[in-house]
């Protein structure tokens, strides 16, 4: 029999949120186990934020290319090497790697490699042959893509397979209305494919303020992404001249050498032993957590993509601190609280969105209660261009006072911008605390302290 390792807090999970709170605990005094099946930093550094901004990036300078002309620059375009930009972006998430795992070695985390399993309510398993014990057990397992389930849906890929795409795919289709799906596409046409988006509706990013991807819909028509509306793909078939996608209306697209199926994803909580510690999921296999991430088993939590939170890096990692904080801080009542979650959008131009949408704060405070304020602009580092790319911004107020419960904002730069007036948003500013702001002449930002 294995002999059992006893520590403070056993985190399954080596990305965002679980090494978030195991350094959190350790830096308390706790004893700390951490089990990681994959590379140390999970999906935001292996298969998401980070290989992602990278690309998008390269994507950027890209285009730069075309300001750069018609600021005067003339001479050979840069050619874009996929090769040499993977090879190059793969060695620094390699270094990346490294530095988390000396992270964890000098705040005392001890790291086991392997497959973490639940085997009763204070016990882990890793690959059944080591066990640990604890009286507080944290899940932070993340997530992995959808697949879909029609014929031939493993000649497509998704975001982890993209990620290892050893050269540029020539023509590709990305099925979804995402994030994810926007962001890759967006990606890949600026790179140089020839890329088309398929969504099942007439738009994409639903639940975003209309301004934002109505706006941004005309930018990638005007790209030149084929985006294909209205379709509902029945199969993916393989042909001797490439992949072909089958839509429901009888329509196909064919000659494609890479689908990306951008669909959703969904937790990793199938092989956890959830039964075996009675901590309840919900029938997509969310766990259930409370405000201070306790599941409904003792002493056992549950952090990031595997909850119903938000699934972004920066929410998996403070509610991880948080819950260290309050474990092994003295910090009782520390807890991830209701507040305003900004969130970016990596397309081309980017999208930066925090708070209500019009629509939610009507719903919310009622129509005669809500007041909003937008512009449209070309932003002086385009004005040079023949047909501009513009900027446009919304900020939705509610109340007699005006208090700013929403700002929304597509367009160079706003993906930087919408930090600093997070904070503004969260300290419960006003419209008039915006106009009595000194503006930074000249910006994009000064818009927004100026709308009328
Ligand atoms: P993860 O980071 O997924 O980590 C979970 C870890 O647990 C993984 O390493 C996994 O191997 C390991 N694991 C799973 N099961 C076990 C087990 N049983 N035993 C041991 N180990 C196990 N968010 C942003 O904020 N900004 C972005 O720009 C952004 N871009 C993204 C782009 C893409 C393509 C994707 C897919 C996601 C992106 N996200 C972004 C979302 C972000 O990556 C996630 O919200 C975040 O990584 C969630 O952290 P987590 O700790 O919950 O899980
Ligand atoms: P999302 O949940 O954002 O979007 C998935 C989309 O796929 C849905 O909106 C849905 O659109 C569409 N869809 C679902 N099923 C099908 C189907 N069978 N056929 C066609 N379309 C379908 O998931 P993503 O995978 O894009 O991203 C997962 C999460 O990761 C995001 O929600 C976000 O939290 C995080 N992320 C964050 C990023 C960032 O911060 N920049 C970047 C990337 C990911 P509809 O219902 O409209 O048809």
């Amino acid at each position: 029999m294995a002999t059992v390792r006893s520590f403070d807090l056993v985190v399954i999970g080596g990305g965002s949120g679980g090494i978030a709170c195991a350094n959190r605990a350790a830096n308390y005094g706790a004893r700390v186990a951490l089990v990681a099946d994959g590379p140390l930093g999970g999906t935001c550094v292996n298969a998401g934020c980070v290989p992602k901004k990278i690309f998008w990036n390269a994507a950027s300078l890209s285009s730069g290319q075309a300001l750069a002309a018609s600021h005067g620059h003339t001479g050979t375009p840069l050619q874009f090497h996929w090769e040499i930009l993977k090879s190059r972006r793969d060695a620094y998430i390699q270094r990346l790697n490294g530095r988390y795992a000396e992270g964890l070695a000098r705040n005392g985390v001890t790291l086991f490699r392997g497959h973490g399993r639940l085997e009763g309510a204070q016990r882990v398993t890793v690959d059944k042959d080591r066990v640990l014990a604890a009286p507080h057990i944290l899940l932070a397992t993340g997530g992995i893509p959808l697949w879909p389930e029609i014929p031939g849906a493993s000649h497509g890929t998704v975001s982890d397979g993209f990620f290892a795409l050893e050269q540029q795919p020539r023509r590709v289709a990305v099925v979804g209305a995402g994030y994810i799906a926007v962001e890759l596409a967006g990606v890949l046409h600026s790179l140089g494919s020839d890329t088309t988006l398929v969504m099942r509706r007439n738009h994409f990013l639903d639940g975003f303020e209309t301004m934002l991807r109505e706006h941004l819909m005309d930018a990638m028509v005007r790209q030149g992404i084929n985006l294909l509306a209205g379709r509902h793909v029945l199969q993916l078939e393989r042909r001797e001249d490439g992949l072909c996608l089958h839509f429901s209306d009888g329509e196909y697209l064919g000659g494609l050498d890479t689908v990306l199926w951008a669909i959703g994803r969904t937790p990793r909580t199938g092989d956890l032993g959830l039964e075996s510690a009675g901590v309840e999921a919900d029938s997509s296999g969310f766990v259930a957590v409370d405000r201070f991430q306790n599941t409904s088993a003792e002493g056992i939590h549950a952090v990031g993509d595997i909850t119903r939170a938000p699934a972004l890096t920066p929410v998996a990692i403070a509610a991880g601190r948080r819950l260290a904080d309050r474990l092994f801080g003295g910090q009782e009542e520390r807890h991830l609280d209701a507040q305003p979650v900004p969130t970016v959008i990596f397309s081309h131009p980017p999208i930066a969105t925090v708070g209500m949408t019009e629509s939610e704060a009507q719903e919310r405070y009622g129509p005669d209660s809500v007041r909003s304020y937008s512009t449209c602009f070309t932003p002086l580092l385009r004005v040079l261009d023949a047909d501009p790319e513009r900027t446009a911004m919304k900020l939705v107020t509610a109340g007699p006072d005006e208090k700013v419960v929403g700002l929304h904002a597509i367009g160079d730069g706003v993906e930087e911008i919408l930090q600093g007036f997070t904070v503004a948003i969260r300290m419960g500013a006003t419209k008039k605390d915006f106009d009595d702001t000194l503006a930074i002449h000249p910006t994009s930002a000064e818009e927004l302290v100026t709308l009328r």
